[in-house]
């Protein structure tokens, strides 16, 4: 199966879903940043260390599917992709809006240095907020 099949694999996967793709889904990993003025939207899957720059059924940023799934072409997703696609169908896709300058931090920071300090220093705010007593 080639990397072109993902789209096709991603929409058609039902069984044998990766447990840790529904652990993602129920800790709400799977995020779509907005950004306030532009309005520009990006899909980021975060762990703890890690965070991927996700295009739904087509790219995830991982070691794993730029080896298996476009290199060696041994799978047809990597568990990132499934969970983002669970996400979507499911409306558990979290939305968090940043400002402009934030958004474009935090795609920098993901795709340059896999990881964005801003944005965990954004959720926490907006954990933060609202909760505090
Ligand atoms: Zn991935």
């Amino acid at each position: 199966m080639s990397y072109r099949s993902v789209e096709k694999y991603v929409t058609s996967v039902s069984s044998n879903i990766p447990e840790r793709a529904l652990e993602a889904v129920r800790e709400s990993r799977v995020l779509l940043l907005i950004s306030r003025g532009s309005r520009r939207r990006l899909f980021v899957f975060k762990s703890r260390d890690r965070d991927y720059l996700i295009i739904p059924r087509i790219l995830c940023t991982c070691k794993d599917y730029e080896f298996n799934v476009v290199f060696r072409r041994s799978k047809p997703a990597c568990y990132h992709l499934i969970a983002t696609e669970l996400a979507i169908r499911e409306g558990r896709v979290r939305e968090v809006s940043v400002g402009d300058a934030d958004f474009s931090n935090i795609l920098y920071e993901v795709v340059y240095d896999g990881f964005s300090r801003t944005l965990r220093r954004v959720i926490a705010e907006k954990n933060s907020t609202g909760s505090s007593s």
